[in-house]
């Protein structure tokens, strides 16, 4: 019996995505190592990155190597400002010259890169006052110097690269780190959140404009977390009320304000800033979870906010959220309906230690990304997270929280390629994810991806190509 396929268009990007801090090891200049130094609990077993994967120092080869060896032609990384950029207007040169050597890797390898400017991490100096410093991202003083920063370093990767993220996740990065207080700087406050989340966007379009400036043609975009904030009671007008709250707060409030310059807090007045408009060539989708959103009186401290994973459904460890394609699709929807730009999903993975969820996961996934394809939204490329088991922040080295194709022995730096890479291997080699796969790799999904065998079959084509 012939398979059924669904095939991707020939130039899909198929990516891997990794960022420095959590790969490159020894970045001793960064706030986050400085946080990891305190050990203070905040990371698990205070495991410092250390190490990481030892990109830095050349291991960076051998896992371009890899993405070969997946077929795939596309990663994303980012580069650390504070290994460019280590006292304030000191450009260290060596350490440009090692990105150019990773890049020119990349680029022989016929693997496309994507870079991102800013991932989670800052040089310390940003947070020390003083002339010339601009006291971190709660100050509208760190715009400039990010700035000078991007300037610099797409000026001297210009001929390398040629598509650039400008920031990582605004939302997650001030939630985390300013309102849940579990990341660097540790503080919790929804005022410093909104605040962080306004700086950062308004850093997105002056680095927007000044790439532009050095590349003319640079493809510039930011990656967006979001997160599917569905009600537990859809009947319960709370529930609702809350799920629609965190959706405008984590989700909307970045989009809305690219989208037409208005920046809407939920709390303190908004604001017009007309120069955030217009700041995108394509958008970046981080997609991984669903939470239910409810009210509960025992969750009185948090307003009684409270948000989990559905009772039962397939879910990551410790607070991770519920596994939840349709997600993806409904996101994509969104971000096609409200912006109509090119949009690349720049991560989508699952913490899974044994590999034993993910070829699953990434069929799901795949398949609705297939299907917003089908329907002529502008998707044109993903990037899995991660290529490699990585240093993942709070979560440190915890064995659960493991997103690799590659699984990392980080005593011996050795690489194994999980059963999910090969999957990955196989699909992005032949551009098309096949029901012999599913029967291989993740039998039980077959109803649900390619139902049916016989008069049926129209049917289900004809109702995933309506969406
Ligand atoms: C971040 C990554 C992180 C991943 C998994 C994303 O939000 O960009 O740095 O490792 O999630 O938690």
């Amino acid at each position: 019996m012939a398979d059924a396929t669904l095939t991707f268009p020939p130039d899909f990007l198929w990516g891997t995505a990794t960022a420095a801090h959590q790969v490159e090891g020894g970045n001793a200049k960064n706030d986050w190592w400085a946080w990891e130094q305190r050990r203070e609990g905040r990371v698990h077993q205070d495991d410092c990155s250390g190490d990481a994967c030892n990109w830095w120092v050349g291991l960076a080869e051998a896992d371009i190597e890899r993405m070969k060896a997946l077929n795939t032609n596309a990663h994303r990384l980012s580069i650390e400002w504070s290994r460019i950029e280590p006292e304030p207007g000191t450009w260290d040169h060596t350490a440009l010259d090692r990105y150019r050597e990773i890049l020119k890797k990349m680029r022989d390898s016929g693997i496309q890169p994507m870079v991102t400017l800013h991932h989670f991490t800052s040089p310390t100096w940003i947070w020390e006052q003083g002339e010339g410093n601009a006291t971190g991202w709660l100050h509208e003083g760190i715009i400039p110097c990010f700035r000078r920063f991007v300037e610099k370093a797409v000026t001297d990767l210009s001929d390398l690269c040629d598509t650039w993220c400008t920031i990582n996740e605004p939302s997650v990065y001030g939630a985390q780190g300013f309102f849940i207080g579990n990341w660097p700087p540790g503080r919790s406050n929804l005022n410093d959140y909104f605040t962080v989340v306004r700086n950062m966007l308004r850093a997105h379009a002056a680095a927007y404009e000044v790439i532009h400036d050095v590349q003319p043609h640079a493809k510039v975009g930011l990656a967006h977390h979001m997160v599917a904030w569905h009600p537990r009671s859809p009947g319960n007008p709370i529930d609702r009320g809350i799920a629609s709250m965190l959706d405008k707060m984590f989700n909307g409030l970045t989009l809305d304000c690219l989208q037409t310059g208005w920046y809407r807090p939920l709390v303190g007045g908004s604001s017009e800033m007309p120069e955030i408009r217009s700041t995108l060539d394509w958008i970046g989708l981080n997609y991984y979870q669903r939470y239910d959103a409810w009210f509960s009186l025992r969750a009185i401290k948090q307003l009684g906010i409270s948000y989990a994973a559905r009772p039962g459904a397939p879910k990551g460890p410790k607070g991770w959220g519920e596994y939840y394609p349709e997600g993806l699709f409904e996101h994509l929807k969104r971000l096609h309906q409200q912006f109509n730009l090119p949009i690349y999903i720049t991560e989508n993975g699952i913490p899974d230690e044994d590999d034993v969820s993910r070829p699953a996961f990434l069929l799901r996934h795949l398949q609705k990304v297939w299907k917003a394809i089908q329907l002529n939204w502008r998707v044109q490329g993903y990037y899995w997270w991660s290529l490699v088991d990585n240093f993942e922040w709070a979560e440190g080295y915890d064995p659960r929280f493991r997103f690799g194709l590659y699984s990392v022995d980080f005593e011996s730096q050795e690489r194994t390629l999980t059963k999910s890479g090969q999957l990955y291997a196989e699909i992005a080699g032949a551009r098309t994810l096949t029901s012999d796969m599913v029967r291989r790799y993740a039998p039980e999904l077959l109803d649900e991806l390619f139902p049916g065998r016989g008069p049926q079959d129209m049917e289900t084509v004809i109702a995933v190509s309506r969406g």
